[in-house]
């Protein structure tokens, strides 16, 4: 490493860091030879490497781990000590998508920081080089995700003999005997489950449980997530099936693994319970949110030009098949409360416009859905010419100067292509998941829940202007009803 004071003073002051993880293992790239290759790296680019950090033996993708060195390059990077950041490459550096986070908000509050990898092209100095970090980062944290499943093996194996796998209790049983039942936290339990056999809702257990500071809260908070309460209430646990990842495990006779705790459900109690919240959720997916109307909030008013909100309306005749709501007009919300309209003729009338001009729109365009990425073969030669390239550097074959010249540009690569592909899927699940909705009928439209209705429905229009009616006149007017066509 250059010393401070031989160094030419125009040169930019950067620090190495440099880690070593447990993947590491076997072929361990030791610290000397990542500070080596950085240290190269920096004299290339004309920098000053006036400081190295290096994080011994700790694995960045733990959350919890405080990585001390990390923290203080962070720490002297903000106040100016250094000028920039070299590192090995970008999985060393910060393989949570926190850290990664952290330190591009410094080079956001610095402008004109260095920054340059040994493996990688990336420099999180330009809107391009956070998008790909970032890409990066997310993709090293899934196969972190990977390896750390690799080292819960041992775990299964425990599972697999009926053994608990350690951790804290689980809701139900007792905090200093994992084995042994809970009496009180048991009781909760049956007791929320006979309230969800009875329909009531989950969050209105979880509601319950808040106030009463039942169900294993987070210390600190009695705040509880609503799939945490329905975990409780539907573990497998509760009738003594051991569990892997949440699965059920079973045996090499085809039954599940107890074991070795004391059962709160019998099987048919549990299956109950299991049965009548899997159907809730297929039944009805927007029953947890209160009731909400399709054009709320879309609706203006034609006087004042006011949004407009669903209300329920008492005054309704009984017994007429219209549902009780209007859109009305509120002064309430600052608008004049001169104009108001029975909801469902309005709603049914939007909804048979939008979907006509949806379908319209797509018999003109007509655009299938692809389903191959393309490219798919080019990304698996590119990893293959990767995988060569590091193993023919592992074997001596060439150098790791060569290594690095011809690993890159094939990084890279393989990188954009990564992003290509990841984009192409989520679009293909994003188009899956909404449907064609050029095909859908109106009662069809009716049945999804309301957030893809109003989605659908905003797709085509900006706004519906309800215009006021005479007295007296108490038919519904579609010609009253004006919708906004988007451009
Ligand atoms: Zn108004």
């Amino acid at each position: 490493m250059a010393q401070a004071g031989e160094a030419p003073t125009v040169a930019r002051k950067v620090g190495i860091y440099t880690r070593i993880s447990r993947d590491d293992e076997g072929d361990a790239l030791g610290v000397a030879r990542q500070r080596d290759d950085c240290e190269r790296l920096a004299d290339l680019r004309s920098w000053q490497a006036v400081k190295v950090y290096e994080d011994n033996d700790v694995s960045a993708f733990k959350r919890n781990v405080v990585r001390d060195e990390f923290e203080l390059m962070l720490k002297d990077l903000r106040a100016g000590l250094i000028n920039g950041v070299v590192a090995y490459d970008l999985d060393r550096l910060a393989r949570q998508p926190r850290d990664l986070e952290r330190l591009i908000e410094i080079f956001d509050e610095r402008p004109r920081l260095e920054f340059a990898t040994v493996t990688n092209d990336i420099n999180l100095a330009t809107p391009d080089g956070r998008t790909m970090a970032r890409v990066m980062v997310a993709f090293a944290n899934k196969s972190s995700h990977d390896t750390s499943r690799r080292i819960k093996r041992k775990h299964l194996e425990l599972a697999q003999q009926g053994k608990s796998t350690g951790g804290a209790a689980p809701y139900g049983w007792r905090k200093d005997d994992r084995n042994k039942v809970d009496p009180e936290a048991a009781k909760a339990i049956r007791e929320a489950q006979r309230d969800v056999l009875a329909g009531v809702r989950i969050g209105t257990i979880r509601t319950r449980w808040q106030q009463q500071g039942l169900g294993n809260p987070r210390a600190g908070t009695k705040r509880m997530a609503h799939h945490h309460v329905e975990q409780i209430l539907t573990s497998p646990r509760l009738v003594g099936y051991q569990t892997y990842h949440r699965e059920i495990l079973f045996g090499e006779d085809g039954r599940p693994v107890m074991g070795e705790w004391e059962p709160i459900n019998t099987v048919e109690e549990w299956e109950a319970v299991c049965v009548v919240i899997a159907e809730r959720k297929r039944k009805d997916p927007g029953r947890s949110l209160a009731r909400r109307y399709l054009l709320s909030g879309i609706a203006r008013c034609g006087l004042c030009k006011n949004k407009i909100r669903g209300q329920n309306n008492r005054l309704w005749k009984p017994g007429s098949k219209a549902t009780k709501y209007t859109y009305q007009c509120s002064v309430v919300n600052g608008g004049c409360g001169k104009v108001g309209r029975v909801g469902e003729p309005v709603d049914r009338l939007i909804a048979r416009l939008v979907l006509e001009e949806q379908r319209e729109k797509a018999a003109a365009t007509g655009v299938p859905i692809e389903q191959q990425w393309a490219k798919e073969q080019e990304l698996a030669d590119v990893v293959g010419d990767i995988a060569q390239l590091l193993e023919a550097e592992k074997t001596k074959q060439i150098t790791v100067s060569t290594l690095l010249q011809l690993l890159p540009p094939k990084e890279r690569l393989r990188d954009e292509l990564r992003l290509e592909r990841s984009r192409f899927f989520k679009e293909q699940k994003q188009k899956q998941a909404k449907g064609n909705t050029a095909d859908l009928t109106e009662d069809e439209f009716f049945d999804l829940p309301i957030e893809r209705q109003q989605e659908i429905i905003l797709h085509s229009l900006s706004a519906v202007i309800i215009n006021p009616v005479g007295r007296g006149n108490r038919r519904f007017d579609p010609d009253l009803i004006d919708p906004v066509w988007r451009e």
